[in-house]
């Protein structure tokens, strides 16, 4: 083993799992909501020799050496999210939208103290203070939910909540709501409660930086994100906050709860920031959310029906329970992901089956739409995911849908 030899020599078994995720991904469509394609600038970014370097501390302030050029990296990072968000205080290192959330109620909170945040089986988050996550265990929590008639957050509820429980916390946000939040509502609330407000926009980075979703920057004490979703950069979690939280923010993230930062992915956050503050990635984000919405009209033409009726964003709910009343969404799932639909089963508002079986599918549009799919193909997608609905043990209705997938697939291939 030479320490020059490339992968395919060093490591065949590696190298063949990487050839063959890749093909999957080439020859299936992903529709998982929080999945996309990196471009491969910013892949070429994330692989490279910053993966080297220990840079602990802050641009101008590290307590390493030979820190001037992954300063310069950081500081790009840093300069481009301003551009698209806003915001006082940006901080680019958490390695993920967990950790992003994580360093918030590190700094914002003491252990013991209390946290409003949407329901995991409403569309909320684990990281929002669910028991099995860290932040459920550290902190008192207590949740909102959405109306179960309309599928859409009752802010008078989420109010009537906050006034009982005194909430040191209010989290916004979510994974899987359809809709958008409204922000400055919430805000409202936490605020008239003595709270702080933090808006979780893991899942529409993407659609905020270009206008296509309220942004909570300049409202809410914190915002937090994932840098790998709707928004296309490298993998990771960014926090955005007012000044007078900033010092506190950054010991959080390091020391308090990280090490060294992840420098190429912090590369590849600044490839992909740069290359979404383009006319390019705003017709993309465009697109995106109209993909969904055509999916959502064709789904419900068709007679399936959607968690509150339909979508702002950037990937519709199904709802199994009217139209299908005997397959759960781990069924939907299997049947779609065996023809190359990849989707993630999900509960929905009022779900009666466990978090393993569900009631619903999540369909997301942002990695198709990188790919190339506008309304044209999410109609075909919307044809072939309710004729697999209908019949998902059917051989010939499978095959038909394998065809269409690996047509949709070469006709708009990711990767050149
Ligand atoms: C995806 C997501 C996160 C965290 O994502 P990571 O997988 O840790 O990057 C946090 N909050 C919400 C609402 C999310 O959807």
């Amino acid at each position: 083993m030479m320490f020059q030899d490339e992968l395919s020599t060093a490591d065949p078994a590696v190298s063949q799992a990487l050839a063959d995720e890749r093909r999957r991904q080439e020859t299936t469509l992903s529709m998982i909501a929080s999945e996309n394609h990196a471009s491969p600038a910013v892949m070429e970014a994330q692989g490279s020799v910053l993966t080297n370097k220990y840079a602990e501390g802050y641009p101008g302030s590290r307590y390493y050496g030979g820190c001037e050029h992954v300063d310069e990296v950081e500081r790009l990072a840093i300069e481009r999210a301003r551009e698209l968000w806003g915001g006082d205080h940006i901080n680019v290192q958490p390695h993920s939208g967990t950790q992003a959330n994580m360093a918030v109620y590190f700094s914002a909170l003491e252990p013991g103290d209390r946290i409003l945040s949407l329901s995991l089986s409403h569309g909320g988050h684990l990281s929002h203070g669910h028991h099995v996550n860290v932040s459920g265990q550290l902190y008192e929590v207590e949740q909102y939910e959405v109306d179960p008639e309309t599928g859409r957050i009752d802010y008078d509820a989420v109010r009537e909540r906050a006034e009982a429980f005194d909430p040191d916390l209010v989290v916004s946000g979510s994974s899987a709501y359809p809709r958008e939040f409204d922000f400055d509502h919430i805000d409202g609330i936490a605020r008239s409660v003595d709270a702080l407000h933090l808006a979780d926009i893991a899942h529409v980075t993407g659609l905020v930086a270009t206008g296509l979703h309220d942004n909570p920057v300049g409202t809410a004490d914190f915002v937090t994100g994932s840098t790998h979703k709707t928004i296309r950069a490298g993998r990771g979690g960014i926090v955005i906050c007012e000044e007078t939280h900033a010092d506190d923010l950054d010991s959080a993230v390091f020391p308090g709860s990280q090490g060294g930062p992840l420098m190429h992915n912090i590369a590849g956050k600044a490839v992909g920031f740069g290359q979404a503050r383009s006319e390019d990635f705003a017709a993309y984000a465009e697109r995106v959310v109209e993909n969904a919405s055509v999916l959502a009209s064709e789904l419900r033409e068709r007679d399936v029906s959607l968690v509150s009726g339909g979508t702002d964003k950037h990937f519709v709910l199904v709802d199994l329970r009217e139209s299908h009343p005997e397959l759960t969404g781990a069924d939907a799932e299997t049947a779609l992901n065996d023809v190359g639909i990849v989707v993630n089963k999900n509960t929905v508002p009022g779900e009666t089956r466990s978090p393993f079986v569900t009631s619903g599918v999540r369909i997301g549009t942002p990695a198709v739409t990188t790919r190339g799919f506008g309304p044209a193909e999410m109609t075909e997608v919307a044809e072939t995911v309710v004729a697999l609905l209908d019949a998902p043990d059917d051989p010939s209705v499978a095959a038909d849908a394998r065809a269409t997938v690996e047509r949709l697939c070469s006709e708009h291939p990711v990767y050149e």
